[in-house]
């Protein structure tokens, strides 16, 4: 498979499905490092990406869910920020490697309800805890239900699970897209 120049292009989540809410951590103080890294609460994401999300929202509205997105593309010069924080690959990606958020192809999500509100997960967003884990089994059913659902919900259109982190998801096809440090204030 090749990618076009369209495929590959930056959008605006918000305007190609404005169904998906958007609630970037780190353009707040609501995030492990307690400080904002991100200028604008934006996610921005690879179009062919973008779309196949937009797909994992038509399916899950069927069964009265919505996602909510906690980040998509992250520029490699925060990611940096990241790795002086917390230097452990099993949680971040060293910026020599990068993380798929640098190339726009990876998404950090959880449900939200009929409501509007957060379902019950597993624990919550970034917590770095085995908890997270998908080897971890000692939790509500609530808790195990909705974990698989948002699994099966992206699976089926072509994302791939974190082992450690519940709410982070990778497109199969994350390698086709580059690494790139273009700001957010800048798309
Ligand atoms: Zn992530």
């Amino acid at each position: 498979m090749e990618l076009s120049e369209k495929d590959l292009q930056f959008v605006d989540l918000a305007l190609i499905d404005p169904r998906i809410i958007i609630e970037m951590r780190y353009a707040s103080e609501n995030n492990f490092l307690r400080v904002p890294l991100y200028p604008v609460n934006k996610c921005f994401l690879r179009r062919k990406v973008a779309h196949k999300l937009s797909t994992v929202q038509d399916w899950l509205e069927k069964r009265g869910k919505r996602l909510k997105i906690f980040d998509g593309y992250r520029p490699l010069h925060v990611q940096r920020k990241f790795w002086e924080f917390l230097p452990d690959e099993r949680y971040v990606a060293s910026p020599e490697k990068g993380s798929v958020h640098n190339r726009g192809a990876a998404v950090d999500l959880t449900l939200l309800d009929s409501s509007g509100y957060e379902v019950m997960m597993p624990t919550a967003f970034d917590d770095f805890t085995e908890k997270a884990h998908w080897a971890f089994y000692d939790l509500s059913v609530e808790a195990l239900a909705n974990r698989a659902l948002l699994r099966r919900a992206m699976e089926l259109r072509g994302f791939n699970i974190h082992p450690h982190e519940w709410w982070h998801y990778n497109d199969v096809d994350w390698k086709m897209y580059p690494i790139e440090d273009v700001k957010l204030e800048d798309l």
